[in-house]
């Protein structure tokens, strides 16, 4: 059909085969078009032009209740921060106009610079576009700034940390078992004394929901003289006296060097943070290109954050609701004899085991019962452990956890989850 001269480029057939692989493997990934409803949290409409081959029979707009978002505290819909948002962006419009540098820097980023490194009890805070930029550009420039750096780095640590220390070329690259002090501190013992040395790991980590000894590591950093970079993404609003993440909760953020963090997910905007001394962030400041060489984030999504992070310090209440709402929704489960995974954490994973069955749970869950939560499959997991996520939030009813457990209840008994479903559901 086409004439395009790239036409018979091998690109094209490895796209092709690569697309079928991924497909066979049942783990081809379509996105569900849910349209949040800010004012009834965790409500979502899924539009009637939006249904997929996943939700063919889907007759008109229908409500969805989500189970799987990020925005663990709903602050994202919180009134006071969407009215920040409004107000910023009559103020001062929608996009920023250039990068930091040039003409990028409003007095909201730097005020939100500043609550942000008060928060963790660091000197200097410097914002990214995104979390994931923030892993990727800060590991990347520290870990090329001085020859013979070595990072050891969880095994399990997330994607945007690991494209930022592969990304090091000239550095080396240790990894230990993950959350394995033993491991750590052996491959610590053996690396030559005086090489600069930094440890890269999670406080949260999002998939299993376990949480690291942050203590424990920073006296393994001090021992063999190693700098500690922590990733507290899934932790920052919801851990610690006022949202500060589990370095504040357990009383250490200040014996953590650098303490990376999303605007995103607890607090529900965008943005990607590091808090560390001045002196790192100054040379992060004029060093890293993921920094310098993008258009700085907007000033509205600045001023919402900001708005956040100010009432999810002072506030505890969301907190408290939070890990409420997820103890109850586990009591719920362990009633009903539907088995998940206890974590010391607000994530309650439900183990499937296997990618087809995860999708085919996922889509019935949907298309049966209106729940929508997200089947997590490899890559993201190791193959074999598949599994829903489940965030229970401040705004899940006890209702909703009950129509969850039913669900859940049904289906998991169920040995082909292809069978159609019963008349009463579908009503
Ligand atoms: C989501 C995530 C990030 C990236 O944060 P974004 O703000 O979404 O880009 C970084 N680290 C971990 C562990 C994450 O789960």
């Amino acid at each position: 059909m086409s004439s395009n001269h790239v036409d018979g480029h091998p690109f094209f057939r490895f796209c092709r085969t690569a697309l079928e692989n991924i497909r066979a493997q049942g783990r081809y990934r379509q996105f569900t078009p849910l349209a949040r409803q800010a004012e009834r949290y965790p409500l979502y409409e899924q539009p009637e032009a939006a249904a997929t081959p996943a939700t063919p029979a889907c007759p008109r707009d229908r409500e969805v209740v989500v189970w799987s978002s990020n925005d663990y505290l709903g602050m994202g819909v919180d009134p006071v921060v969407v009215e920040a948002a409004i107000q910023a962006i009559h103020e001062h419009g929608a996009g920023a106009g250039g990068t930091r540098n040039i003409a990028g820097t409003s007095p909201v980023h730097t005020a939100l610079e500043a609550e942000l490194a008060d928060l963790h009890g660091k000197e200097a805070g410097l914002l990214f576009v995104s979390g994931y930029v923030s892993n990727q550009a800060s590991l990347q420039t520290i870990l090329t700034s001085m020859p013979g750096w070595i990072c050891f780095s969880d095994r399990l640590n997330h994607a945007s940390m690991i494209a930022g220390i592969k990304g090091a070329r000239g550095s080396t690259t240790v990894i230990y078992e993950h959350n394995d002090l033993a491991d750590l501190e052996a491959k610590l013992a053996a690396a030559p004394a005086d090489a600069p040395k930094l440890i890269a790991f999670e406080s949260v980590y999002s998939m299993d929901g376990d949480i690291s000894d942050i203590a424990a590591t920073c006296a393994l950093a001090r021992k063999y003289g190693a700098m500690t970079y922590l990733d507290e993404v899934h932790a920052v609003g919801l851990y610690g006296a006022q949202g500060g993440g589990v370095s504040q909760r357990d009383g250490v953020a200040e014996q953590v060097d650098i303490i990376e963090g999303t605007l995103a997910k607890g607090f529900g905007v965008h943005g990607g943070y590091i808090t560390a001394s001045s002196d790192i962030v100054e040379y992060l400041r004029l060093s890293a290109s993921g920094f310098i060489f993008t258009t700085s984030l907007p000033p509205a999504v600045v001023a919402a954050a900001l708005a956040s992070v100010q009432q999810v310090r002072k506030d505890g209440w969301r907190r408290e609701r939070m890990f409420e709402r997820v103890n109850t929704f586990r009591d719920k489960l362990r009633r009903a004899g539907v088995p998940f995974t206890m974590t010391p954490s607000h994530i309650v994973p439900i183990p499937v085991g296997n990618a087809e069955r995860c999708r085919e749970l996922s889509d019935r869950l949907l298309n049966d019962y209106g729940i929508y939560a997200t089947p997590i499959n490899y890559p993201t997991v190791p193959r074999g452990t598949e599994r829903l996520r489940l965030t229970p939030g401040p705004y899940h009813t006890d209702q909703m956890m009950d129509d969850m457990v039913a669900a859940l209840t049904h289906l998991l008994r169920l040995n082909d989850l292809t069978e159609a479903p019963p008349v009463a559901a579908m009503a």
